[in-house]
């Protein structure tokens, strides 16, 4: 199957800056969500497209090589982020530096690093956790247990590949070289060593752990600590908590790649929420006191009479404070008039005699929308006339 162009997918053009980016992902990864379409596999599809295109448009370095050679500038990097690279040290050396705008920044300074020799250490892979949040948690911050496969030091042989006790050899193939040179007709061609893959050395007794691999697989819980206000699409970088180094290089780094849940009452935009209000009509017409839902408790909300359904609700501060500093967002609560069911006779009652007693007023005065609308109507047949 062919894949779709990622600015496509997203839904923005080639120009766009990180925000449109971002904005574009959050709603589209929210229309998807498999939480919202169970059993939806044309949803899970595009939810993995979604997810996939924002990786890369995201991130500077991914981008740039996106837009110079399409897919093919990308693909065959796996889940992570590829190894290479190498930028050591990155900052505080310690949990939730929370990443996303500046991630292009910290890659931009690695370069091609390619291993330069067979034995020469390479930093390990980085990996991605995706991490699903509700709402609440996002919004205070918590703390979470994660499960989190990966290559760690084979503790036996320290990362060696060699049994304790024995030693390596030179590669008889490769000369220690990693490499050897193959003739092919007027061609010589440079090819990895078919005995050692590379590495140079040879193993006489492999270690009895991890079979001469240096690494093992671990299945390690780390408590990952979210700074309040997080939102979909953000990283949270954990240093060295990625795959074990090769041949005595550091560690990749770990993101934990966070995703808000939907949530029953709130949708969040960035850091402003929405909900929606039911008010009954008789409260509508005269004006009242609410009570409406937010993140910290009830609070209540003056309508003031005559109040017509749709109609927003400003609360400063009442939205999320964003986790990159800044005013709180506010609540915008969209009050959504409801018809009154179950009503017993003499209700039905008082309502006919409302009705009439709207008849006999000037009924336009109480409708201001049907009023406006029938006069439309009106004009729209009269200029239809020739
Ligand atoms: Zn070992
Ligand atoms: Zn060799």
């Amino acid at each position: 199957m062919s894949k779709r162009d990622y600015y496509e997918v997203l839904g923005v053009d080639k120009g766009a800056d990180q925000k449109e980016i971002k904005k574009a992902y959050r709603r589209l990864a929210q229309k998807y969500h498999p939480d919202r379409n169970p059993d939806d596999n044309t949803s899970a599809e595009k939810f993995r497209e979604v997810s996939e295109a924002y990786e890369v448009l995201a991130d500077g370095e991914k981008r740039a090589a996106y837009d110079q050679f399409g897919h093919a500038g990308v693909d065959g990097q796996g889940g992570g982020f590829g190894g290479g690279g190498g930028f050591g040290g990155g900052g505080a050396g310690d949990f939730s530096d929370i990443f996303g705008d500046v991630f292009g920044d910290i890659f931009g300074g690695g370069g091609g690093g390619r291993r330069r020799g067979p034995n020469a250490p390479a930093r390990g892979s980085d990996l991605r956790y995706n991490l699903e949040l509700d709402l609440e948690s996002a919004v205070a911050g918590t703390t979470v247990d994660i499960r989190v496969p990966r290559h760690i030091n084979c503790d036996r042989c320290d990362g060696d590949g060699a049994e304790p006790g024995s030693s390596k050899e030179t590669c008889p193939t490769c000369h220690g070289h990693g490499q050897v040179r193959m003739q092919q007709g007027f061609f010589a061609v440079q090819q990895t060593c078919p005995t050692c893959h590379g590495s140079g050395q040879h193993i006489k007794v492999p270690c009895h752990k991890c079979n001469g691999e240096g690494r093992v697989r671990e299945t390690r819980t780390l408590s990952v600590k979210i700074p309040a206000g997080v939102d979909t699409g953000d990283r949270i970088r954990l240093n060295g908590e990625g795959e074990a180094g090769i041949n005595g290089g550091p560690p990749g780094d770990l993101y934990v790649q966070a995703s808000i849940k939907p949530h029953h009452i709130f949708q969040r935009d960035g850091k402003h929420l929405q909900c929606d209000v039911p008010i009954n009509f008789v409260d509508a017409a005269l004006g009242g006191e609410l009570e409406v839902p937010t993140l910290d408790g009830r609070v209540k909300l003056k309508i003031p009479p005559e109040t017509q359904t749709g109609k927003l609700f400003r609360m400063r501060g009442k939205g999320v404070k964003p986790v990159r500093g800044g005013t709180p967002g506010d609540l915008l609560c969209k009050v959504v008039l409801e018809t009154p069911v179950n009503l017993n006779d003499e209700q039905k009652d008082l309502l006919r005699q409302l009705q009439e007693s709207f008849d006999g007023s000037n009924s336009h005065s109480h409708s201001p929308k049907k009023t406006g609308f029938f006069d439309s109507v009106k004009k729209f047949f009269e200029d239809m006339k020739p």
